[in-house]
């Protein structure tokens, strides 16, 4: 069989974030020529690692599960020299922290977290028979959600208050647990197969890694595209560019205004990130644990010392990252201070050296996922891609970005019959 050539026309990719990226690198590798935009001066969306005063802050908590299939497919984890967070956490309940582990892996922890007040022995049990995939939710509808399914299962207030609320919040972004069961289930899965990381240097270095396979010269950023038809592409600068295809990997309300569609009713689920630093020596611990409010007082949910799995800190300071959720009312300032009130109650005087360093007010971080999206047809010569095509994380933008790529490239007799059209 003849092997296909592709012409120069590229396939315009309007969208550098992992989904644009994982776009671009499968359309690279198979030969075909791309050029990527973003209107943003950094490729990665909403993966990023800043460079604030001498620390690197991730643009809010998230990490990587190396469970996810799409990272194996893509990523090189020895490169990103991967840090693993301890499987379980420190949860504060009754003016302590107690410890809740993964009685796979640590069965030894696992055993302690028997006696803690963070759910019964019967709750207790049936985590252990989830790992074991004795209990499960995989008969319940796809829109039941989160916090119904867990009562279903038979866990009772002291486990979902204590534990799982805090710990699903961090995973949701959202307070209520309305999430489809089904991303919990997703989320569960990854968790147990696999370990829970952050490369060494940040998040941000997983998009790094993924535009460094890519020709930096078809890397077009600072570029906001405003227009979009059949082919061509407009920014708004008045440059123009004409292509054998165009994909949005844009969020999808930007994909929608570029297409001139009706908004549907959106909506996204957010979270705030603080960031704190403190002399290492007011470390209360070493280990890479996540700690979480049990108690349901607020503000902080989940905090992680994330100077002990990241080079993220200068010499002698560690630095903690904070998340708040559901608190959009309160402004930044407000909640650092009511934060401040909360670590002082959890780690004890020793918080009156800690300057709080910048907190990040994340509207949208991941659109809100009541139920898992349905797969849509594309109906114009123009794909789109992004985490909204699954149930949305990492994986997913990887995912949809990827089969995007593919589905093109499946499709190279339109990529040769329509030839360039200039
Ligand atoms: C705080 C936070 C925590 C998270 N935690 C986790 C986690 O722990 N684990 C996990 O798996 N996932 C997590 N996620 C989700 C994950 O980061 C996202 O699902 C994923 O990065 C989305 O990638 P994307 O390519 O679909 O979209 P985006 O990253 O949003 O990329 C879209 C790109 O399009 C560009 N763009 C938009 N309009 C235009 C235009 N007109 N012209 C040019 N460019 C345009 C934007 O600038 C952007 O770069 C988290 C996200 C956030 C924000």
């Amino acid at each position: 069989m003849a092997k296909v050539k592709y012409q120069d026309t590229p396939v315009l990719i309007v969208g550098a974030g992992l989904s644009g990226l994982a776009c671009a690198v499968t359309l690279a590798k198979a030969g075909v020529p791309f050029l990527l935009f973003d209107q943003a001066e950094k490729i990665g969306g909403r993966v990023q690692t800043d460079e604030v005063s001498g620390y690197r802050l991730d643009r809010g908590f998230q990490v990587l599960l190396t469970a996810y299939p799409e990272a194996q497919r893509f990523l090189d984890y020895e490169k990103l020299d991967l840090q693993a967070c301890y499987p379980g956490s420190k949860v504060w309940f009754d003016n302590r922290f107690h410890r809740v582990a993964d009685p796979i892996r640590h069965p030894m922890d696992g055993v302690k977290s028997l006696l803690t007040p963070i759910g019964t022995l019967g709750d207790k049990l049936r985590v252990g028979m989830m790992r074991m995939g004795l209990l499960s939710s995989k008969s319940m509808p796809d829109n039941c959600s989160t916090i119904n399914a867990l009562g279903e299962m038979g866990f009772g207030d002291s486990m979902i208050n204590r534990f799982w609320k805090p710990f699903m919040r961090g995973v949701f972004l959202e307070d209520e647990l309305s999430t489809t069961i089904r991303k919990f289930e997703e989320t569960f899965r990854f968790f147990s197969t696999g370990d829970t990381v952050l490369p060494k240097k940040g998040i941000g270095e997983i998009p790094i890694q993924l535009a460094g396979e890519l020709p930096q010269e078809n890397i077009l950023l600072g570029t906001k595209i405003c227009k979009v038809d059949r082919d061509t592409i407009k920014s708004i600068d008045g440059n123009q560019w004409q292509g054998r295809a165009v994909v949005l990997a844009t969020e999808d309300f930007h994909a929608n205004q570029l297409l001139g569609l009706d908004q549907p009713n959106e909506e996204w689920n957010a979270v705030d990130c603080l960031y704190f630093s403190l002399p290492t020596t007011d470390l209360p611990s070493d280990e890479p644990i996540l700690y979480l409010d049990g108690s349901g007082e607020g503000p902080i949910n989940n905090l992680t010392f994330v100077s002990n799995l990241c080079s993220c800190s200068p010499p002698g300071q560690a630095l903690a990252s904070v998340s708040v959720i559901g608190k959009k009312d309160l402004d930044m300032e407000k909640i650092a201070t009511l934060a401040m009130k909360q670590l002082f109650q959890w780690f004890g005087p020793m918080v009156k050296h800690w300057a709080y360093v910048k907190g990040y007010r994340i509207r949208q971080a991941v659109p809100s996922c009541p139920n898992p999206p349905i797969p849509t047809p594309a109906l114009t010569r123009v794909f789109r891609c992004g985490d909204y095509f699954g149930l949305p994380s990492i994986d997913a933008a990887m995912k949809s970005g990827r089969l995007t790529a593919e589905h093109i490239i499946k499709e190279h007799n339109f990529l040769q019959v329509n030839g360039p059209r200039n």
